[in-house]
């Protein structure tokens, strides 16, 4: 087995400084890293040809002494000439250790890709064998981390008193900690500069239950690419305890949850109807009562067709608490496959999604109406009503040439494209692929790109 030839360590470099010699890129690199903490930054160059300018460091324009070195806690050097073989030679006599920028045989330390939520850190290091390695480690890393994770844990150290004096039980201690750095309402009070009070709250809360607390996220998967998810989304995902996914939210989105998270789907894909919407609140408040995080993952955006509203009202009925993570909603997705403005200056003014499933003829007339004077429409669920609904716009005044342009399969690998105009969709001969649709009528649609797509007309059939 390979063995590490270094030694990850925290080195302390409070109240003491930091050097570094050299006045180029390279130093001005180390000088960004270094000013994360909060020892004195001291950068020593006779010529300066990096702009450090917006950094707290102390530009020192002269030779570096031997008597600079005293108060020092390591040293970069980014000069390899005589100057840096100098300075390295004062270090080595003060003791200090050195990194003398990619040169790895002359250093006594490596600098590891850091992220940075003060006062946690983490440090990813590749012995110097593959930097690059470790700064795409380090993203794939962030990506996974709250940007308060630092105020979260300052928090927590904040809380130590209180906590030991409220909770006698250890056990109890960590369920309170495990709950105020994963909590989202602590999280929020954090950004709002209330989270002392929030942990507070949530302190009084489990001094009185000495448990944990249930929570349902609604949370939106985005039109079913793994890439196309939010950060937050998939932080939720990796806490939660339970995750409760409809039909449409694709495999790989479903495996961002933890390993050990229990998973249950509930169906509601067209004419597979395996839960009612009662169940699934019934199953939500539930599942949170018992003490779980409830992930309740939506494709597209949860408050978009998603019943969202009905979930939300039975959560609200039982007190549980609740958070909402958006999600990229499938129109949106298929305006940023085909480039489709959905507003566009002097052309169309805003955009109404609506579900053509169910639009009576009152709504028919209303969207005719609105694409008449150049609103564009995106509608939902209306694949198998195409030429209907087509057809009913006409009857309601739309004029036949006005542009449409349908995705099925929006933001995804397998997408297929259509473009025409309402009075050839009205035809009735799309031989769709298979897959969700989202069918966008309006001028504006003919601003798209729209040149992989299959024509709309009475005689062409075609499977994408
Ligand atoms: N909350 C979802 C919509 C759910 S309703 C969202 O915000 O996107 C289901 C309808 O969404 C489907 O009938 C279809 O019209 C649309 N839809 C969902 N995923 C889609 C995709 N990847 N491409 C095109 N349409 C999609």
């Amino acid at each position: 087995m390979a063995r590490l030839d270094t030694f990850p360590v925290s080195f302390k470099v409070a109240g003491r400084a930091i050097l570094i010699v050299g006045g180029d890129d390279e130093a001005l690199a180390k000088a960004r890293l270094a000013v994360k903490t909060s020892a004195r930054v001291r950068v020593f160059a006779e010529t300066v040809e990096a702009d450090f300018s917006g950094l707290e460091i102390e530009m020192v324009e002269r030779p570096v002494e031997a008597a600079d070195f005293a108060d020092a806690a390591l040293v970069f050097i980014a000069d390899h000439g005589a100057e840096g073989e100098r300075a390295h030679a004062l270090a080595k006599v003060a003791g200090v250790p050195v990194n003398e920028v990619d040169v790895p045989e002359k250093c006594d330390f490596y600098t590891p890709a850091i992220i940075d939520r003060a006062p946690i850190s983490i440090a990813i290091s590749s012995e110097g064998a593959a930097p690059v390695l470790a700064r795409l480690v380090r993203a794939q890393i962030e990506a996974l981390l709250s940007p308060r994770l630092g105020a979260i844990a300052r928090l927590a150290g904040a809380m130590r008193d209180k906590v030991s004096a409220a909770l006698a039980d250890g056990g109890a201690r960590r369920r309170y900690y495990e709950a105020l750095v994963t909590s989202a309402a602590v999280e929020a009070a954090v950004d709002a500069g209330q989270g002392e009070a929030e942990a507070d709250r949530l302190l009084d809360a489990h001094a009185a239950a000495e448990s944990g607390e249930g929570v349902v996220w609604l949370i939106g998967a985005g039109p079913g690419a793994e890439d196309l998810l939010t950060l937050r989304a998939q932080r939720r995902l990796q806490e939660a305890d339970v995750i409760v996914h409809d039909q449409l939210v694709p495999a790989a989105v479903i495996e961002m949850g933890r390993r050990d998270a229990e998973r249950i789907s509930v169906g509601k894909a067209k004419g597979h109807h395996s839960f009612s919407q009662a169940q699934i609140n019934t199953l939500i408040v539930r599942l949170a009562r018992e003490g779980k995080k409830v992930a309740r993952l939506k494709s597209g955006d949860p408050m978009v067709f998603g019943r969202a509203g009905e979930e939300v009202a039975a959560l609200r009925k039982a007190g549980i608490a609740y958070s909402i993570v958006p999600g990229v909603t499938s129109a949106l997705a298929a305006a940023a496959d085909t480039a489709t403005p959905v507003t566009l200056r002097k052309v169309s003014s805003g955009f109404v999604f609506a579900t053509a499933h169910g639009a009576d003829n009152t709504d028919l007339a209303h969207w005719a109406s609105l694409a008449q004077s150049g609103l564009t429409l995106g509608l939902y669920m209306g694949k198998s009503i195409a030429a209907t609904v087509a057809g009913d716009l006409l009857a309601h005044g739309l004029s036949p040439v006005t542009p449409v342009g349908i995705v099925v399969n929006a933001g995804r690998a397998d997408k297929a494209l259509y473009s025409g105009t309402v009075g050839a969709m009205a035809q009735d001969a799309i031989d769709f692929a298979d897959g969700p649709a989202i069918i966008f009528i309006g001028h504006a649609v003919a601003s798209g790109d729209w040149a992989q797509a299959a024509e709309i007309a009475p005689d062409v059939k075609r499977t994408a």
